[in-house]
């Protein structure tokens, strides 16, 4: 997660990214092992990617993470609430089925 200051990818010539995503995009670059952090990694950090969803009320903030910084970057819908309002039922009956009847 860009937003994480837990993680991170750092390319063989040692430049560090907050993404996968981000590799080889000169302007996303937040450092690197040999001189240390830019200010883009101070700016990720601080990013503030969950007003929207705090303001819609959403139930997934802590599983989602307020969706892709780099999809919102790029212009694209980071949201995939759709996809957790499927997903999480789908999973919550699996999990029903295989552990609790099971025991039954
Ligand atoms: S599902 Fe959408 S509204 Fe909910 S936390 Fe993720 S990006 Fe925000």
């Amino acid at each position: 997660m860009a937003v994480s200051k837990d993680s991170c990818t750092i390319t063989p010539k040692g430049d560090i990214y907050k993404c996968v995503e981000m590799i080889y995009e000169e302007k996303m670059c937040v450092g690197n092992i040999a001189k240390g952090y830019n200010d883009n990694y101070y700016n990720f950090l601080r990013a503030h990617q969950y007003d929207d969803c705090f303001s819609k009320g959403c139930i997934y903030i802590p599983l989602c993470g307020g969706g892709c910084i780099r999809s919102k970057e790029l212009g694209r819908n980071p949201c995939h609430k759709i996809i957790f309002d499927n997903l999480v039922s789908d999973l919550i009956q699996i999990k029903y089925k295989t552990e609790v009847l099971k025991q039954n």
